[in-house]
């Protein structure tokens, strides 16, 4: 996932993992953020709490990729149960 770095205004790449939620509404996806790194002025931080501190986010939505995650996760298949 990409952000913009706090620092100087490019853009960063935030390291994480993508949660899934499924409820009556369809499924939901969160990417939580676990670290956030620069390459243009090699802004890194490293957890958690630093990017709190640098007031980052600390999750973001992915609803504009639920299409293509239900594709990668074959969930058509399970349906037919
Ligand atoms: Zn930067």
């Amino acid at each position: 996932m990409h952000g913009t770095c706090p620092v100087c205004g490019n853009t960063g790449a935030y390291a994480g993992e993508t949660v899934e939620s499924r409820d009556e509404d369809g499924i939901s996806l969160e990417f939580q953020c676990e670290s956030f790194l620069c390459e243009a002025c090699g802004l890194d931080l490293e957890d958690y709490e630093e990017l709190e501190l640098a007031s980052m986010e600390t999750s973001l939505d992915r609803e504009n990729d639920v299409d293509q995650w239900v594709e990668e996760q074959d969930y058509y298949e399970d349906d037919r149960w």
